[in-house]
């Protein structure tokens, strides 16, 4: 894939596999080695295309069989 200059410092657009985190109301989902651009420089990640549609559209319809996560959750005021 071939990404433009990044549009925050000018730096150069790679693409990388990284993880991404999708929440939809109460539910989180998580997606790995996701290709997307990021810049080398300051790190801003580029999505390419119609790319966070269609992470939300396997949350909605195509994630049978996925493996699931336990991940902490806390109510700040009852947090001592
Ligand atoms: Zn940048």
């Amino acid at each position: 894939m071939k990404f433009d200059a990044c549009e925050i410092c000018g730096g150069d657009v790679r693409e990388r596999r990284v993880t991404v985190d999708l929440r939809r109301g109460q539910r989180f989902y998580v997606f790995y080695r996701v290709p997307i651009g990021v810049c080398r420089k300051c790190g801003e990640r580029y999505y390419p295309g119609p790319f966070l549609e269609r992470l939300g559209e396997l949350a909605e319809h195509g994630l049978n069989g996925a493996a699931r996560l336990s991940v902490p959750s806390f109510e700040l005021a009852k947090v001592e």
